[in-house]
């Protein structure tokens, strides 16, 4: 989407909006901690982000491959930057084509600094002199493609001289922009509010009415805010310096300080009626705290329907805006998902058609990996020998104990802490759960845990686990499965032998969603095809685990033997008023499951306790939590029976 067009959206809304910008990091590993930051500060509620231009032409392909992550992977509305600097024609056209193909609209066109180790800017043979002539340029090779912006400078560019008459000359440059097409402005960085109020005053009396969005740079430490004041010249109002200089040897201060006074000033340039700002743009440095501690001195927070327009992100390439639906199984592993479907010539929008007719690439097609190194690897999850250890390790990290698992980058999320217990129990029974959503009956859109879609509507979802589980274990567990017709499973194993009580091959809707004036909107399924193309990926995870220790070490031949012995289980509840009811199977039988247990994996004495505790636990989490998320009274909850009551939202969201 366009940003003047979100723009004109949160003004009718009266609402403001802010906004992040973000810079190509210079290492991979940098690169990768900012995709996963990025991604946590899209929470924040951004109504878009930018991602800066390398000076000079330099890590160009850096900024083009980050806004394509940011538009495909995170879902995130990007506003490129792209400098005239050492960038002749050819180069500006596939940057622009290149961000045309990623679905980026919005583009802020600038001169650029001088090249690295030089203070006179000069243009590059065959390239552009001025910013002018790169928003030309585009609105003549693109029209209606992209929507521009352009830099404004409240205390004067820095090469303007001193002196009215320059200072008039710069006000008609900045003019041209945008009589040649640019659409809004981003300022520079400021701290002083009467010169940027001075500075809009004689922007509008020069004729130009666009949006202009204030650059407001947060102050994350002394060191750095002297620097980039020094580097950009900033003025700094007196009051800054008599606040910050007592407190700057200790950065945790100097960041509570800055926060109150950079909120003050933000909260001094959006009650100026005259000024008209509507929003904010914060230079982040790809730092989180600094801009997290910001919105919250100025309390703002970011809508649900923002952050989640569906229970998964949404990609914004060209192809995929119209996508509405996917299979559960990757939920823990987007970018794999859209590789192995980025073939697809059409998406699902609205309903599952033929799963069928859209061949999921193979495994050799989009290569699977779990994306660790062997020593990272061994400190993560260690030496496992016994099954009883694999057991542990999953259990750990359901508790959030262990930052990742091979098919898990990610911690469980926050919103998991009501099933954590179970699931961890589950575990070290021997189900080496792998995914799981929580039944959620009728909470509302906006509702910060589950919600998502549009406001004012209601949400839904079937309980669901997923798990690997030996033959041994996973007979017993099917007759059990079996006893509540309102429970479905599907389990597969390496070879592809599948086993299931479904009698339908069409998709099952697990997530679903009822909004004002909308049919219902069921985004997320599970169904036989997908999870067949899901099994070899979660298969190969493991095998790539286990071969990352050596040869002939009881390790590797452990987590062999578990994939190459287990089954890949998945479960729905689909009476999703009676959300433990997915947990009753591993309750009940328990003598049998004790015995099928300790000839796999030996947990042994143990057994009786921890599947007591399990009922105790599933019993605590009913009776403790669920007022707060469901749509009904909890009143029942309190029965001794493990039958449970209606409409439990048991949370294991994400994990
Ligand atoms: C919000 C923001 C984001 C930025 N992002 C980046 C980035 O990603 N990468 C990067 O390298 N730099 C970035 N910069 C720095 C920016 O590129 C430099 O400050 C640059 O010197 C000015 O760019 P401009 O687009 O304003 O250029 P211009 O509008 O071309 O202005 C540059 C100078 O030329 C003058 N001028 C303008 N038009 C004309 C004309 N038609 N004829 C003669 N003179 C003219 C202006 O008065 C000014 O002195 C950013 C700056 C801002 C404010």
């Amino acid at each position: 989407m366009k940003i003047t067009e979100k723009l004109q959206k949160a003004e009718k809304e009266g609402r403001t909006f802010w906004s992040f910008e973000f810079f190509p990091p210079r290492t991979a590993q940098g690169l990768q901690n900012l995709y996963d930051r990025i991604e946590r500060m899209r929470n924040l509620g951004p109504e878009f982000i930018d991602i800066t231009w390398g000076a000079g032409g330099k890590n160009a392909d850096l900024t083009n491959s980050l806004v394509q992550v940011c538009q495909e992977t995170i879902g995130i509305e990007t506003c490129m930057h792209l400098c005239c600097t050492e960038m002749p024609k050819e180069k500006v056209e596939w940057a622009l084509q290149q961000a045309k193909a990623h679905g980026c609209q919005n583009i802020l066109a600038l001169r650029g600094d001088p090249v690295a180790g030089t203070s006179t800017w000069k243009p590059t043979p065959g390239g552009f002199m001025n910013a002018v002539d790169l928003v030309r340029h585009i609105h003549k090779y693109y029209p209606g493609d992209f929507c521009v912006a352009v830099a404004g400078f409240p205390q004067g560019h820095p090469e303007t001289p001193e002196g009215h008459d320059a200072q008039e000359q710069e006000m008609k440059w900045l003019k041209e922009k945008v009589d040649t097409g640019a659409e809004f402005i981003f300022t520079q960085m400021f701290y002083d509010t009467d010169i940027f109020f001075d500075w809009v005053k004689r922007v509008r009396a020069a004729g130009i009415t666009v949006p202009i969005v204030p650059g407001i740079m947060p102050i994350q430490n002394w060191e750095k805010f002297e620097k980039w004041v020094q580097r950009e010249n900033i003025v700094v109002p007196d009051h800054f310096y008599e606040a910050l200089r007592p407190v700057k040897g200790d950065d945790e201060k100097v960041r509570q300080v800055g926060t109150k006074l950079v909120a003050g000033m933000c909260k001094t340039i959006l009650a100026n009626k005259e000024a008209g700002i509507k929003g904010l743009h914060i230079y982040t440095l790809n730092l989180e705290k600094g801009a997290r501690m910001l919105l919250q001195e100025l309390g703002f927070e970011g809508r649900r329907e923002q952050i989640a327009p569906l229970p998964w992100r949404p990609s914004l390439t060209p192809h995929r805006r119209a996508e509405s639906i996917r299979p559960i199984f990757w939920a823990n592993r987007v970018q794999s998902y859209l590789s192995r479907t980025d073939d697809w010539d059409e998406f699902p929008n609205g309903r599952w058609g033929d799963s069928r007719s859209p061949a999921y690439g193979d495994l050799d097609g989009y290569p699977v990996s779990i994306n660790i190194n062997a020593t990272d690897a061994y400190n993560l999850w260690g030496h496992p020998s016994t099954f009883t250890e694999v057991c542990d390790l999953f259990a750990r990290f359901c508790r959030g104990d262990l930052a990742k698992l091979p098919w898990s980058s990610q911690p469980p999320a926050s919103e998991t802490s009501v099933i954590d217990e179970q699931l961890a129990k589950m575990n070290e029974l021997g189900y080496l759960s792998i995914n799981s959503q929580p039944a959620v009956d009728g909470v509302r859109s906006d509702d910060k845990v589950h919600g998502w879609g549009p406001a004012g509507g209601y949400v839904y979802q079937k309980a669901y686990l997923e798990f690997f589980v030996s033959p041994e274990l996973l007979s017993p567990l099917i007759r059990r499965i079996e006893r509540d017709p309102r429970i479905t499973y599907y389990a597969v194993n390496k070879q592809g032998d599948l086993r299931t009580n479904t009698h339908s091959e069409g998709p099952n809707a697990v997530t679903w969603g009822v909004f004002p004036g909308k049919e219902i909107v069921q985004p997320t399924i599970v169904e036989a095809v997908s999870f067949i193309a899901w099994k070899d990926e979660a298969f190969e995870l493991g095998l790539q685990w286990a071969n990352l220790y050596p040869e002939a070490s009881p390790s590797r031949k452990l987590i062999t033997d578990i994939m190459n012995t287990s089954y890949l289980v998945n479960i729905v509840a689909n009476d999703f008023r009676d959300g433990m009811s997915i947990f009753e199977p591993f309750l009940l039988d328990q003598q049998q499951q004790q015995q099928a247990l300790s000839s796999v994996g030996k947990v042994g004495q143990v057994l009786g306790d921890g599947i007591q505790t399990v009922v105790d636990g599933v019993k605590n989490a009913v009776v403790g939590n669920s007022n707060v998320v469901n749509g009904h009274t909890a009143q029942a909850h309190a029965e001794e029976d493990v039958k449970l009551t209606n409409g439990v939202v048991i949370n294991g969201n994400g994990h």
